[in-house]
């Protein structure tokens, strides 16, 4: 099972070194520097990971974190290094403390039980292809197309990636309640270009992919299976997803959310696929009742009707095939779990070795079982203080933004409004969720490691599907506890914050405040901004899809946005692949709107008092420190290869332009550091929406 994605994410994935610090003084840029006796008093800057070599004003991602990248190498068995992925490290061996003493409630024994069972490869290699021999049989006795989408409802059960997908979400016009949603899907690799684009790397990658479609399909033909005939069949199956890919809609038009806003009677979706037995899907899938549906993608599925009509029915079951394992390939002997590792990780992200097993199952943990565990994280790694300043933060941040609505001199006073009162509504939620799920309904045993994840997946597909029809429950979360991230939800119109982010390098209880500021201060910022950005905005104080904007505001707004997008268009990665603006006009505004934010809060909170930011700390003035704090909850190294796969698919920039986009922006930034105004870190043009 790969990683479920989110809207809003602060950032698509997952360390700690306090390092010794031992720097020599050199230019920075920064005149402001003090005499090195007043330079004692310790920020949380990381002073070590400076690059005092590189000028601020010519490259302040250098600047900033040089010396980190320089003594953090790549690891063999990582596609990007970073301090997200120190602090994870940090979380991860915290939960593996938990999962292997089982100490705790029945749930946290179940999380255990779990990891136990994913971590007994002996048991995993001897069982070999046997737990999934019932689930290729039932594809294999496949005897005519219209018996097709019951099994299809069947493997969506357990997860499989197959053809589409149909689920609960909030309905986009009412806030409130929850609706039937269909989608595309079915797609192997990451995204349609992969299969589209015909360049020399993307054919390449094509055919590696068709290799290790053939190598997974020769595995299982192993296993004892009457009648199955797909052991040759890889490239038939990169053929029906390449057309399910020329169908599906692409990933920066799905951006805007009336895109995929086309809600309709069920007879209507029904009329629209003629060819597709719906009916037989929703009894299979065990679906409530539902008249209306929303179809995301009209399109895709009035093609879908004529894919499957056209494709033998042989290919459809090695497809079937494919999915499945492909969805199962980690709790399957190593065989399965080498092959995947060495296509989706080896040559689709530049990774060397796969991560320790344990962390692999703690991953795999906290996937299914994620609020047991949380439950026992939070208890021993977040305490009252962090919450208490994390509110604290919010509240200034909140200020600073509507202060920043009230002097916008491009808005007019009624869509000002209509801003302020959008953002008094916004709901932060900091930690935990206040219930936690009840996971007692599932099974799992120590020696099932596939089994488990299948009920595991199955419990959160009835939890899903039970939602149509039903109230929205605006208490749920959609990570979890432990997780290094935090999310915007526009249609809850609420920020969230897990206890897994507000740690060390972005929150220390004592810290300088600049530093917490420059780090949890602008991720707060960020999220907060989300709810204004290209996809937010579109969004009212309720979470309803309404427009609130007079048209000249609108068009106001697309400019200052397109500034944005055409700068970050400009960003080249691993030296040959441009970053996508519009992909990443979300994030992009999240982070320059997040760090004005953030900093005008600390200058009206602690940074207005002598007390509470020194004039001088490492060096370093509070505007400088707070900006030093941001850059270095960015600083990484990242894999080309992982590089060209994120500018396809991550709606976020990578962490060198997550800083110098915003900074460059910034005439705060611009004086803090007294950089000339032709310095690389001053634009031209800068851009601002908020
Ligand atoms: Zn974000």
């Amino acid at each position: 099972m790969r990683r479920p994605t989110f809207l809003f994410l602060l950032f698509a994935s997952s360390l700690t070194a306090a390092l010794a610090a031992s720097q020599s003084a050199s230019n920075n840029g920064a005149p402001q520097q003090r005499a090195a006796a007043a330079t004692r008093a310790p920020s949380g800057i990381e002073v070590s990971s400076l690059d005092r070599g590189t000028n601020a004003c010519t490259d302040f991602f250098q600047f900033a974190c040089g010396g980190w990248m320089a003594a953090n190498p790549m690891p063999a068995d990582r596609q990007r290094w970073g301090r997200f992925n120190q602090l994870q490290e940090d979380n991860f061996a915290i939960l593996r403390q938990i999962l292997e003493n089982p100490a705790g409630d029945a749930d946290q024994r179940k999380a255990s039980d779990y990891f136990a069972a994913c971590m007994d490869e002996g048991t995993i290699e001897a069982r070999g292809t046997e737990p999934l021999v019932a689930e290729l049989r039932g594809i294999a006795a496949l005897k005519t197309k219209d018996d097709l989408l019951p099994l299809v409802a069947h493997l969506h059960t357990l997860g499989v990636n197959a053809l589409f997908r149909l689920g609960s979400r909030t309905d986009l016009r009412d806030a409130t309640r929850q609706v039937a949603n269909i989608d595309q899907g079915g797609l192997g690799m990451p995204d349609r270009d992969y299969y589209l684009k015909t360049d020399a790397r993307s054919l390449e990658i094509k055919q590696k992919y068709a290799a290790h479609v053939q190598k997974m399909l020769g595995l299982i033909s192993t296993a004892d299976v009457p009648g199955s005939v797909w052991s040759a069949s890889g490239q038939a199956v990169v053929a029906l997803e390449t057309q399910l890919a020329e169908a599906a809609m692409d990933r920066t038009a799905r951006r805007d959310p009336a895109a995929t806003d086309h809600m309709m009677q069920v007879g209507i979706w029904m009329e629209l696929t003629p060819g597709l037995d719906w009916a037989s899907y929703m009894m299979a899938a065990g679906t409530p009742r539902f008249d209306q549906i929303n179809v995301a993608v009209p399109e895709y599925f009035k093609a879908l009707g004529v894919i499957l009509s056209l494709t033998p029915l042989d290919d459809l079951k090695a497809y079937l095939a494919w999915q499945l394992v492909n969805t199962s390939a980690e709790m399957l002997p190593k065989a399965y779990a080498d092959a995947d590792f060495d296509f989706f990780s080896r040559t689709l992200g530049g990774q060397q070795q796969q991560l320790p097993r344990w962390q692999r199952c703690v991953t795999q943990t906290d996937d299914q079982l994620g609020e047991a565990l949380g439950k026992a994280y939070v208890e021993k790694a977040f305490g009252p203080a962090a919450k208490a300043d994390t509110l604290k933060m919010v509240e200034g941040i909140k200020t600073a933004m509507n202060q920043d609505i009230q002097a916008a001199e491009w808005m007019s006073a009624d869509t000002k409004r209509a801003a302020q009162a959008k953002l008094a509504a916004v709901v932060d939620r900091i930690g935990y969720p206040d219930k936690w799920r009840d996971y007692s309904t599932i099974r799992v045993t120590r020696d099932d490691a596939l089994g488990n994840l299948e009920r595991a997946i199955a419990f959160e597909r009835a939890r899903d599907l039970s939602k149509i029809g039903q109230p929205v429950d605006r208490s749920e979360w959609s990570m979890t506890p432990p997780t290094v991230n935090a999310y915007y939800s526009s249609a809850r119109n609420n920020i969230n914050f897990p206890a897994g982010i507000l740690q060390t390098p972005f929150y220390r209880q004592g810290r300088d405040a600049a530093v917490n500021y420059g780090g949890a201060g602008a991720v707060v910022g960020h999220e907060l901004t989300h709810g204004f950005d290209d996809q937010g905005r579109k969004f009212d104080a309720s979470g309803n899809l309404k427009n609130w904007w007079t048209e000249a505001d609108t068009k106001a707004y697309e400019q200052r946005s397109g500034c944005i997008a055409d700068q970050y268009s400009q960003y080249v990665v691993a030296g040959d692949t441009n970053l996508n603006g519009k992909l990443t006009l979300g994030e992009n505004t999240a982070d320059n709107g997040g760090v004005r934010l953030a900093l005008m809060a600390y200058l009206a909170g602690p940074g207005a008092s002598k007390a509470t930011a020194p004039p001088v700390m490492d060096g370093y003035t509070p505007e400088q420190r707070f900006f030093i704090g941001f850059a270095q909850i960015w600083c990484e190294n990242r894999r080309p290869e992982f590089e060209r796969l994120r500018a396809t698919t991550d709606p976020h920039s990578s962490g060198k332009y997550r800083v110098n986009g915003v900074v460059s922006n910034m005439p705060e930034f611009q004086k803090a550091f007294n950089c000339k105004a032709d310095a690389p870190m001053v634009r031209q043009n800068q851009c601002r929406v908020w």
